[in-house]
This record gives C-alpha cells, structure tokens and sequence, in this order.
C-alpha cells in the first residue's frame, strides 16, 4: 500500500485543483453536462474504457488489472444545489444560485484523483474497477435508480463508496452495519376549505385555522403512533395559505417530509398522515388533497463489507480513529446500488479542527477540509486493493458494457 499512499500524496495538489474546479462551475442535479463532461475526459485522458449517458448524465469508467478477480464499483456523485454560496473562499461558485454545498466536487475530486494513481498501478490490481460517477443524487428520484436501469452494475460484485462529513472530525472513519442513512419521503397536503369575508368567520371553513389543527395533529403520529425505540421523523416545511389581511383562506398547502428505517413505519406513517389530515378536515367540513411519495430506500449496510472497510482503513496514513456511527435522518440513493450488489457507504470525517464551527451540508456556508480528500481517496484505495487480494479467487464475473 506503500505505493498507493506516495502517490496519493504525489497527486494530492491535482485533486485539491480538481475540487476547487467543481467547486466554482457547479451545475444542478440532472443539469451536469459540463460536469459529466470533464469526468468522462479525464479519464479519457487516463486511457480508461469510458460509457457516458449513463442513465443520463452518470459516467462509468472501467481499469483492469493485470491480475483476474473481482470486479470493484467505487462510486462519487457530482451534483449541485440550489443554493447561493455565502463562503469567502478564492474559488467561490461562479454560478449564481448553485452550490456544492453537499461536498460532491470532493468525492468526484478524490476518485479521479485515485483513479489517476490506479492507474500506474495495474500490475497490484487483481480484477477490474469501475469508476462510477454519478449524477442528480441531491434530487429524487436521483440518479442512482436510472444508471441501475441503464445497467451500470452490471458485472460488479461489491461497491464501496464515502460521503465528506463536515461536522466530523478530520482524521474519523465512521462506518455502520445495517440502516445507515434514513428513507426521506414528501407529503403535500391541500385544504380545500370555503373562504370569505374576515369579518364573517361563520359563513367559511378556514383553511388557517384547519391548517393549523393539522400541523398540531401530524406531531402525534411520531408521539404516540411509533416505538420510542426505533426513529423516525415528521416534518411539515412549508404551511402555504397566502390572502389579503382581511380575507379568510379558502385553501392552504403543507408540505413536507418524513423519514424512517423500517418499511413498516414507513407504510404506517403514510396512512396515518392520511387519517389524520381526513378525520381533521372532516370535522370542519374541509376536503382535502393528499399525495405521499416515496425518496430513496433506507441505506442498508453489508456486514460483511463494512466490517471489512472498517478494518483496512484503521491504518491508513492520516485516519486516527475509526468509530461505529450512530445512523442518520438524512437519505441517500447509494441505497438503491446495495439493494443490487453487496458493498458499503462510510462517512470520511472532513471538520478542520480549528473551525469552531462546522456549518452542516446544504447551508450556505458549508466547507470542508481538503485533507480529508486525502483521506478518503486512501481509504477506498486501499479497501479496493485488499478487498481484491482477499476476494481473488472468489467468483467473480466479466464487466459487460
Ligand atoms: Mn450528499
């Protein structure tokens, strides 16, 4: 691993320039052309078999080594976010209103960063890699769901992947068996009450005061509909009933979302949101619209994989401790690659410890620490090559592009 690591840190000025490249043309979820563009071209450049349009924007780039074995899908996505930097950094986004702000610039970074060192490395490599960029994974459906369908795990045996963790110390591993990250859902509620004059609250069924029983109501079903032992959340986001001062609202619109790790919390908060918002309407003689849609499935972990990355990464030059973390309310399609293929998504801790305060992903503000790009690109290097010596004479199949 020796090798692996000099190089890493030969190319660690090229990935930190890759990043801040990302990091000031970002596009959004669906929109990465430029993006996916300058992915598939540096590996291109690489020498590397590459497939664009994958399910859309995704770019698959294959290395094969000299040596036969399994077939390792390492995965980065590259999107952006709606969101409007307020960061002083010298390489601030150039387009107004998109950010990374999700770290996505620095996984991409990282894997072509290690795919430029795998790449003078064949002879160490026993199987083949691909290189799975992913587009829109910030946005349901995402991306993961279409390159699945346009076949992009075909031939992959396991798949690794990390998410940059801002609020994680630089230096942490956090790795999890089981449900790591939550299913996010959406709720839109529409009250369809009967407006009127301000003055005259008896001659309407005002969608306010019906809106407001509901976001009261909708707080029970977490409260006391489900186990205080397992997690889930009810958030309504956006309460929306706009009129003049002095007129009641005829309708009014909620929305929001709901996160679980069991299917059957799920499908129970789906219905009992529905009860809820028909008993509550009901009573004020209200109708009501009401859709439920489903995000990404809850990220499921392998044991086997994720004990595996948990200890091969413990000492990799740079990471000084590696924790079981606890799961977390936010979603993540790398879920739809585990419900295929085996393998397993860790966090890469990514706070610069003299930051007294880390902003959280999606904030304005957000940063992370580029050395942690470093870290990561080590840890799936080396979880990729020793997953390889380990599994070589396990079954394994031919990539079929
Ligand atoms: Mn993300």
């Amino acid at each position: 691993m020796e090798q692996l690591y000099s190089q890493l840190d030969a190319v660690y000025d090229e990935i930190v320039e890759i990043r801040r490249y990302l990091h000031q043309n970002p596009e959004l979820s669906f929109k990465e052309e430029k993006t996916a563009a300058y992915i598939a071209d540096y590996h291109r450049k690489l020498g590397h078999e590459v497939r664009t349009n994958v399910g859309g924007n995704g770019v698959l780039a294959y290395l094969k080594g000299e040596k036969p074995g399994p077939t390792v899908a390492l995965r980065a996505d590259f999107d952006a976010l709606p969101i409007q930097e307020q960061t002083d950094v010298s390489f601030k986004s150039a387009n107004d209103g998109v950010m990374h702000a999700c770290g996505h610039d620095g996984h991409t970074a990282t894997l072509l960063g290690l795919a430029k060192v795998l790449n003078g490395m064949t002879s160490d490599i026993e199987g083949t890699i691909v290189f799975l960029h992913q587009h829109a994974e910030e946005l349901p459906p995402g991306g993961a769901i279409s390159m699945i369908e346009d076949g992009c795990l075909q031939g992959i045996d396991v798949i690794f992947g990390t998410h940059l963790q801002a609020q994680m110390p630089l230096g942490e591993i956090g790795y999890r068996t089981g449900a790591l990250q939550a299913a996010p859902d959406r709720f839109d509620i529409k009250i369809q009450g009967e407006g009127g004059h301000g003055a005259y609250p008896h001659d309407t069924k005002d969608s306010i005061v019906i809106g407001g029983q509901l976001i009261n109501n909708l707080q029970q079903i977490i409260s006391r509909g489900v186990d205080p032992l397992d997690s889930a959340v009810v958030s309504i986001c956006n309460f929306e009933a706009k009129n003049p001062y002095n007129v009641i609202a005829d309708s009014a619109e909620l929305t929001g979302t709901v996160r679980t790790f069991k299917e059957k919390t799920r499908n129970f908060i789906e219905k009992e949101i529905e009860k809820v918002v028909q008993g509550t309407c009901q009573v004020s003689g209200a109708d009501y619209e009401y859709t439920y849609t489903h995000g990404y499935p809850t990220l499921v972990n392998y044991k086997e994989e994720t004990e595996f990355v948990a200890e091969v990464v413990n000492d990799v030059p740079g990471i000084e401790s590696v924790n079981e973390t606890p799961p977390i309310m936010g979603g993540e399609d790398f879920s739809y690659y585990l419900q295929h293929v085996k393998g397993t998504f860790f966090f890469t801790g990514a706070k610069n410890p003299e930051w007294e305060k880390a902003y959280p992903h999606h904030h304005p503000k957000f940063d992370i620490d580029e050395r942690a790009l470093l870290h990561a690109a080590k840890a799936l290097g080396k979880a990729t090559l020793q997953y390889m010596k380990e599994y070589a004479n396990q079954s394994f199949n031919e990539v079929i592009k």
